[in-house]
């Protein structure tokens, strides 16, 4: 048993490997002048994001609540070498924001290259309380507005050969548990992106989409949520912004990152007690 159990980790580990060398390779020269808009990029994740676009000499436009935030990061992007930097402030719950965010990058940048969905609305790490009110609205943050911001950018994305990519979660293929309302927007992504992928390809779009599952990342709001509950280590959000770029200019279907996320969304249905008792010994909980 022993032996077949490592023959298994060895075979996952070349297969792993084998993938990662046959992808294509990430050229930033490609991301010279192009136009992107970014989602939630006021902080963590999308901001870093942001920063590594203006790096590279894209053209951007960031959107997030906050204005006077949005406009500190979008000056320190033109700092670092973005063509634009221009920033809309919106609200993701609302019903007609998710679109003027994309008309307005349309309008402003002659077009889009890349759609990068990454907001999420807050959402209290803590047992399921039956707060439905909570989860329909953050249903509407983290997954209807990124629905109706893909299907409106989509015709500007097929001229231009562009590329959507979302940004998901581990938590969006294995259910945790303190994070039911936030775990469902995440799996709905998945279900949605998963399915219009498919489409796509079957109509020989020139659009490509990646979804992008991550690890924990140590982004100030997720380090707050989970301080003192548990030890999994963060990766930094750096290195998973520029992961997530490079797997949306490569026209890659998916990210796992850390590496190891791809792992365990692979054997985590060959032993699912196992899974959920390392899972549940994962948090501190003293009811
Ligand atoms: P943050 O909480 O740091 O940032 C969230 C962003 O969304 C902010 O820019 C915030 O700006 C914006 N936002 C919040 N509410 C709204 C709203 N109603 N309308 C518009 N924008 C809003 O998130 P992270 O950087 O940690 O996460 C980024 C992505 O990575 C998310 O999709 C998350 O699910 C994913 N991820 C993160 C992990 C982590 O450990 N950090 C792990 C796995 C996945 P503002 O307040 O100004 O509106």
């Amino acid at each position: 048993m022993r032996t077949f159990t490592k023959l298994i980790l060895v075979g996952v580990g070349v297969a792993f490997l084998a993938v990662k060398w046959t992808a294509p390779s990430f050229d930033p020269e490609s991301l010279k002048g192009a136009r992107v808009l970014v989602t939630g990029a006021s902080t963590g994740i999308g901001e870093q994001i942001a920063y590594h676009y203006a790096r590279f000499g894209a053209q951007i436009v960031i959107t997030a609540r906050r204005e006077n935030v949005l406009q500190q990061v979008a000056e320190k992007c033109l700092s670092l070498g973005a063509q634009k930097a221009l920033y809309i402030s919106a609200d993701m719950a609302s019903e007609s924001d998710p679109d003027r965010v994309v008309s307005f990058a349309l309008d402003q940048l002659g077009g889009l290259d890349y759609l990068l969905l990454n907001h999420i609305g807050p959402s209290p790490f803590s047992m399921w309380g039956g707060d439905v009110d909570h989860t329909r609205w953050l249903m509407k943050v983290n997954f209807f507005s990124y629905i109706q911001m893909a299907w409106k950018a989509l015709p500007s994305l097929e001229q231009s050969k562009g590329s959507l990519v979302v940004v998901s979660s581990l938590l969006g293929k294995i259910p945790s548990p303190f994070v039911a309302p936030y775990t469902s927007t995440k799996f709905a992504l998945n279900g949605f992106f998963g399915s219009l992928q498919h489409e796509l390809a079957m109509k020989k779009s020139n659009v490509s989409i990646s979804i992008c599952t991550l690890g924990l990342i140590d982004t100030e709001s997720a380090m707050e949520k989970i301080k003192g509950i548990t030890d999994v280590p963060a990766y930094p959000a750096t290195d998973a912004a520029l992961n997530i770029i490079a797997t949306g200019a490569t026209r890659q279907q998916e990210l796992f990152y850390p590496w190891f996320t791809c792992i365990v969304s692979l054997v985590k249905d060959w032993f699912p007690s196992v899974t959920n008792h390392i899972i549940r010994n994962t948090y501190r909980y003293h009811p």
